[in-house]
């Protein structure tokens, strides 16, 4: 599942999409990644979720 996010990539300024990924087997966790548009940028949802509540 690809979800476009209103955040822009911090290299290019470009936009970014939130990609998640759920697997059939239950012992994986789902992930989540963001992925740039414009240079395949990609940070994983949760180092980013951290980054946030430490600013
Ligand atoms: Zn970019």
């Amino acid at each position: 599942m690809q979800i476009d996010i209103p955040i822009p990539c911090p290299i290019c300024g470009g936009k970014m999409c939130s990609i998640s990924y759920e697997t059939t087997l239950s012992i994986l966790k789902k992930r989540s990644w963001q992925v740039c548009k414009e240079c395949n940028f990609e940070r994983n949802s949760e180092d980013f979720k951290k980054s946030i509540c430490c600013a």
